[in-house]
Order: C-alpha cells, then structure tokens, then sequence
C-alpha cells in the first residue's frame, strides 16, 4: 500500500457496494461508481452515473399518502464493457471464476485501476487490466482502456461495448418501493461507421442527456478492422465484436465517451453537441494525459502532508484516507461546478441516498475549499442566492418575513425533507420532522460571511451576499417571539442539529423550545447584519434597504433581539440543548450498548422498541458542541456578554465533557466536531475522534450507509480538522491568523493556503511551524501568529517557536 492508492486485493461481493462509492470517479460535472464495467445493477453492484445537480421529481403513494420526492437521477451506465469467448459464458465478477483480483484507486493520478484473471466454465483465462478516468479538465470527457489477454486459449473472443439506458434510480434499498423510472429514451443509434448514441430524458423535470461512445480495438499498436454487430434495443445500445485471439495475446479496446445535456452552456443541442465532439475526441493516451497534468496541479495546491511519529512506518493509512478524504471532495465540487448552479450534496455525486440534496453540510465543506479555491465557494454560495426568491415565499407561507430557505434543497429550492422516513429497525414508516431545522439559515448566513472575510469580495458582497444575509436576519427577527416577563426574545418549535429530539416526550406537535445553537446562532446573524449595514459602501446599503424596505426599526428590532435573546442554562453552567433538556431521563448506555452491537442509531432503537429518543438526554451529534466548533471561545465570550449571560472559559470543557458523554455518534458529523473542540484541550481524545471521522467512510462505520453515497460533510470536515484545527489556520476579519498545535503523534504537518490572492506554505512539528510567502499580488502579506502580526515578503520562510 502507498498514500497514493486505495487497494483491494480480493473480490468480495459483500464489500463491493462500498468499494464503488469508494472508488468513484467524478470531475464536479458528473460521476461515475467505481463498478465493474462487466456488471450491472443489483444487490452486489451498483454502477451509478449521476450528474451534478441532475434531477427529478416522482410521485409514490405511500400508506395510503401520495408521496412526491426529488431525486438525483441515475443516469445511463456508460461503462458497460463485457467479452467472452463466442460459444462460453460473460467474464464478470458475477457469472465467472475470478483467479486473481485487484481494484485499485490511484489518487494522484485520478485513475481507476481493475486487474483481474477471470476463467470461465471451459476453464479458459482472460487477464484483463483496466484504467478508467472521468476527465477532470474536460468535464464531458471519460475513457476506458481495456487490455484483454488470454492466458491459455486460442480462440475468438466477442467484445461488447455499450451505453445502458435502461438503468432506474435502485440504489438505496429503503426507497426501492417508491417510484424510481426517472429517465424515458429519446433517440438511440448503433451504426457501423458511426459511434454509438444514446439521448434520454428525464420524465418530468425534461432534462435531456446526451451520450456518445466510441471504441476501437487494436492488436500490437494497430487498429483492427471490424464488423460490429449492432445493439438498439430499448435503450441499451452498443456493439458487438469478434476478435480473433491467440494465446499469450493481448487485444487492447478503448473506449470514450462524451455527455452532454441541455442544460450545458457553448453548445447548441446536447445531441449535436456529444455527435461532433466524439469524433474529434482524443486518444485514451492523450486524454490521461492532460488529465493526469490536472491532478498533479490539484495535488500541488490541496495535498495535505501528515507525518506520524511511529515505530511502524508502513502503516500509511491516515495519510492515505486523509488523500482520500481530499480527493473525493476536489471531484464533487471542482473548478467545472462553477457554473452549473448547484449546491455541495451531502453525500456527493457518489450515489442516491438523501436524493443528492443539499442541507446544512456545507459549513463543514466551505472552509477548507475557501482556503484553497475561493472561486469555488462563490459559485456555490450563489446557489443559494438564485433561490432566494422560493425562500422568501417559504417564509410567507409560513407565517414569517424575510427568507426561510428549506432543510433539503435541490434543484429549485422548495423544501424537499421527505414527510416520512422508514426506520428499517422497526418496519414502521414515520413523520419525518427534520424540516425544523431551521437552523440551516444560520448556517447559510455563516458560509456568506464566511466567505466575505476570507477573500474580502466586496462585489460579491454588495451583489449577492448582504441581500441573502439581510433576508435571513429578517427571518430570524419574525421567528423570534418576545417573552415580556424575562424580557427576553425565543426561538420556539424549532429542532436543533441533533435530530433524535424533534419534540417534547408526549407531546401532540413536533418542535422545542429555545434550542440554544439555533438561538446564538441567530443572535449572530444579527450582529453579523448590523455589522454589513456599517461596512458595506453606503450607496448599496441604501440601495439594498430602499429595495427590500428594511426600516429603522426593524435595524433597532435586529440590535434588540441581538442583545435579548433567551439562552438556557441547567447544572452549573451547562447549556441546555433546549429548553426542559434538564428534565429528560437519562440514558441507561451500558443496558443498550450490551444489546445491540451497534447503537449509533438509538432513536431506530428506541422507536422499535416502542420508547422514543425525545425521552432521552441523547444526541445523535453535536448540537450545544458545534458552538464550540464555529467560534473561537473569544468569539463566544462576546457573543454571551452581548446577551448579558456569563461565560467562562471553563464552562467550555465542561459542556464538551456534557455532550460527549451523551452522544452516539448517529451522524459522522459528530466526530469531526468532537475532535475538533478537543485540539486544544486534550489532544489524545482529539486524535482518537479525528481517526474515527476518517475511519468512517473508509471503513463504513455506520453500517452500510457509505455504499449508498459518500459522507461528504464528514469527509471535508475531518481533512480541515488538520487546516483549521492542527494548523490552526483560520480567517478572522482582514487577516489569516495561524496558531498550530499537532496531537502528540503527529510529527509533521504541510500544506498550503491561498488567502486574498497570496499563495502560503506552512510546516508545523510539535515545537516550530514555518511559513514561506509563495507569490502575492502586492509581494509581502500580512498575518497574525498566535496573538501578533507579522509581515512575510514573496520568498521568504519565517519560523516560530511554539
Ligand atoms: C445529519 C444531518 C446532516 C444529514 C446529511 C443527517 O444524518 O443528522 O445533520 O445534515 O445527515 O448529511
């Protein structure tokens, strides 16, 4: 094993499914399972295609309700690559005997590597030796090569190459029972001179994708001159070969292929588009070529270097995951996203659990992407901005003003939380309450902010991002009731990030009172409004306060609430989770920990066993704790003095010690905050957390949920734990502030950082951290260290002693 590749040496049909998500290619504009091209949809495999930000909307009836859900599409399987010998069987992992096996990723080069001896019923063996790339600079652009060699027989092997539009959305087994024919067969096209076509559509939201794949088949450099037998069959369309093959030869067949669709930009027709583009597509050799030069440029700016003090140097694991980690991150959002109006899905484009929508996750992806390509994050951040129209009608029709953007968002913006969820424990279908999480406003105001003070994009600001902030904070204000006897503003019948309590035991209606996050994250907003309304050019303040009528006394509402808002305490010093949290049974952990191997998921335990988490002082994860995790305890301090609560340093370690103890770990969120607020405090527990938020995908620690989709939160917060945590590189206000602490195994850490057009690098052991100015637009730069400024010229390298 190197920290370059992710290997597995047998085939095990149990693991595969996560061994696709695992092994996805993707380039930000599509994605690509890391299946077998030799099989297709079932329980093993799961060759899913998805495009980003490609969906449809289906209606189920469900328990007598008609049930409407907006999916990400999986789109037709363009791998589709299988040969035999004419009179035996196909080679696939499914029908014959795999000799010897290998499935490798190979990070640095973005290339997908599948070696495998097959034999089939005749004993007869072919060695076949794969590369795969999704191109990650042209992004309608993905090839195969096959190298085909028959190790013990002469004979004539048949190759079929094709795209498959048959496939249906059947990814994730709990929504096998709804509708899922999302895609209807335009037009396809086998000829024998020209390459194959396929163009589908899908039903309702009309989204027309085109692809094109063209094969060639050669032996010894020179191509083969073949009569293809034609495939059109109901949208599966390809060609069949017959190639005559001695043994000990090797045939190779490569395959490219083009997609387009009709929402893509320089084209005229998606059709026409993927006809003439294929025709004048490179070779496989030059397009891994210019692919691979991409990656090396990625690598350059985004591989993080992490050295452990160990005995056992092979163990290459965490440095390995943490490329990993990385890699599926720049392939989900990446410079082709820019323009596509799409959002950071919280389990990628790697498959269909959670319907690829976007949700509260992008707090815990912005940071490390802004650092490294702020470009990136605009684009994204102006997702929000276009459906900032469907939110503001949201909140009429709730009852509120301003801007409520939705739990779950996809392609317009509308709430897309499912009304119900199946808890598979129990068989029951259940209200799904998750849409009171309106908590997801703050964040998308804090990745605004965010943003703004990382790059200083003031047009972005003036354009976009206040009028988003101002709507949020608008929300906020009508969400807000005044409780006249504290004279103290609250936040009622709302849920907090922990989504085991979503309402109060026994009680007829979901939603909780003064959920503490919730309400200090509002508090927040507001401040962060007020702050916009004093620093922005004061003509677009003006303007923006004429356009959306935002009045002198509801600025003096803002400051108000921003001073009253109601913050519960229990114990001595504790936050309460929400308000009556202090009144909850606590959890027998260790009756519940001896039953079930697995108690991640106690509300599915609870529920089935006739209880309910909302009886517990449970969590799923962080709640109270992710104030911890997005501001500094400075930052803290004065937003509680703001309040006029007390709050001291230590009543930090001790709600980490609260909370912790009463976490399961039901999302893997949880363990990136937990390590997180640990950095400082107590870095053994912190390592320790930090190696299970990379451990969790890799590993699928939460019991079969990676195969359905990547954790992208998880993945992306745990890489910036060592960014922003281990580092300690962090924005704050004009300035990048750096204050490094490595846990104690950690020997070295490198990597870079771009902030406001200056490249960095940094070097951090257990006692000194160097940092060297790259290049910067005004040749020097300008950043704190601990608690001092210092200033850095084009070139030169400053140590501190830590
Ligand atoms: C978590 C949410 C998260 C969602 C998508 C859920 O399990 O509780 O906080 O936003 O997954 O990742």
């Amino acid at each position: 094993m190197t920290a370059w590749h992710l290997t597995y040496e047998t085939y095990k049909p149990q693991d595969q499914g996560l061994r696709e998500a695992l092994c996805t290619l993707g380039n930000g504009y599509f994605a690509t399972r890391g299946a077998s091209a030799q099989v297709s949809a079932g329980d093993t495999h799961y060759p899913g295609t998805y495009l980003a930000g490609g969906y449809n909307r289906l209606t189920t009836v469900i328990a007598g309700k008609e049930i409407e859900n907006e999916d990400l599409v999986n789109m037709p399987n363009w791998l589709c690559l299988k040969f035999r010998f004419t009179d035996g069987q196909w080679f696939s992992p499914e029908t014959a005997t795999i000799r010897s096996y290998c499935q490798e990723l190979d990070m640095k080069n973005g290339v997908l590597i599948h070696i495998v001896v097959f034999e089939d019923e005749q004993e007869r063996r072919i060695r076949m030796e794969e590369h795969r790339i999704v191109h990650m600079g042209d992004r309608h652009t993905a090839a195969i090569r096959v190298l085909l060699t028959s190790e013990n027989q002469t004979g004539s092997l048949e190759v079929e190459s094709a795209i498959d539009g048959t496939v249906r959305n059947q990814g994730v087994k709990r929504y096998r029972d709804l509708n899922c024919q999302h895609l209807e067969i335009l037009e396809s096209e086998s000829t024998q001179n020209e390459p194959v076509f396929l163009k589908v559509q899908t039903v309702q939201s009309e989204l027309r994708v085109a692809m094109a794949a063209r094969t060639r088949i050669t032996k010894k450099g020179s191509p083969l001159d073949l009569q293809a037998e034609l495939i059109n069959d109901n949208g599966y369309v390809g060609k069949r070969y017959t190639v005559d093959i001695s043994q000990g030869e090797t045939i190779q067949v490569e395959k490219i292929v083009l997609v387009h669709t009709s929402r893509d930009i320089a084209i005229s027709e998606c059709g026409l588009a993927v006809r003439s583009r294929i025709r004048r597509a490179p070779r496989f050799d030059d397009l891994l070529a210019s692919h691979k030069l991409v990656w090396k440029q990625l690598w350059r700016r985004s591989d993080m270097k992490m050295t452990e003090r160990r005995k056992n140097r092979q163990d290459l694991r965490p440095e390995m995951v943490v490329r990993l980690y990385t890699f599926h991150l720049l392939q989900t959002v990446s410079k082709q996203t820019i323009d596509l109006d799409v959002g950071v899905p919280a389990r990628g484009w790697h498959g269909e659990a959670y319907r690829g929508h976007i949700f509260w996750d992008e707090l815990y992806i912005y940071p490390f992407i802004t650092l490294q390509y702020p470009e990136i994050t605009r684009s994204l951040l102006l997702y929000r901005y276009r459906r900032l129209d469907t939110a503001r009608a949201a909140a009429k029709a709730a009852g509120y003003t301003g801007a409520m953007f939705p739990w779950q968002s996809s392609s317009n913006g509308r709430e897309e939380t499912q009304t119900m969820h199946l808890n598979p424990q129990s068989g029951r279908w259940l209200q799904d309450n998750s849409h009171f999480q309106k908590h997801v406003n703050a964040a998308i105001a804090f990745n605004i902010w965010k943003y703004f003070e990382s790059t200083g994009d003031i047009q972005f600001m003036c354009e976009y991002g206040a009028e988003v902030l101002f709507e949020i904070a608008r929300f906020w204000a009508s969400i807000a009731t005044y409780n006249k006897d504290l004279d103290r503003y609250e936040i009622l019948k709302v849920m907090g990030p922990d989504e085991y309590h979503d309402g109060y035991p026994d009680a007829d209606e979901p939603g909780l009172d003064n959920n503490a996050y919730t309400n200090v994250m509002a508090t927040w907003v507001f401040t962060q409004a007020l702050n916009a309304l004093d620093i922005l050019p004061r003509d677009r303040v003006y303007e923006l306060c004429e356009t959306l009528g935002i009045t002198e006394s509801e600025i003096e509402l803002w400051w108000d609430i921003s001073r009253k808002m109601r913050v519960i305490f229990h114990d001595d010093n504790i936050i309460s989770q929400f308000e009556h949290y202090d009144q909850l049974k606590e959890l027998d952990w260790d009756k519940y920990r001896k039953k079930y191997p697995n108690i991640q998921r106690m509300d599915r335990i609870l529920e089935a066993e006739g209880d309910s988490a909302n009886n517990y002082k449970i969590t799923k994860q962080a709640d109270v704790l992710m104030l911890f995790y997005l501001f500094s305890a400075p930052e803290l301090k004065t937003l509680f003095k703001q309040l006029n609560y007390p709050f001291e340093y230590e009543t930090i370690p001790k709600n980490i010690d609260y909370y912790v103890y009463r976490t399961s770990y039901g999302s893997s969120l949880s363990w990136v905050v937990h390590s997180w607020v640990l950095a400082r405090s107590d870095r053994k527990r912190s390592w320790k957390f930090f190696l299970k938020a990379l451990q969790s995908d890799i590993d699928d620690i939460q019991g079969g949920t990676t195969q359905e989709g990547i954790h992208m939160g998880a993945m992306a917060g745990a890489i910036n734990i060592l960014q922003e945590a281990y580092m300690g590189i962090k924005t704050r206000g004009d300035f990048l502030w750096v204050n490094p602490e490595l846990p104690e195994v950690l020997e070295r850490l490198r990597m870079q950082v771009r902030h406001r057009g200056s490249t960095l690098a940094f070097e951090t052991t257990q006692d000194m951290c160097k940092i060297t100015l790259l290049c910067s637009p005004k040749n020097t730069f300008k950043f704190g260290f601990n608690d001092n400024m210092y200033e850095l010229t084009v070139g030169v390298t400053r140590k501190f002693h830590i």
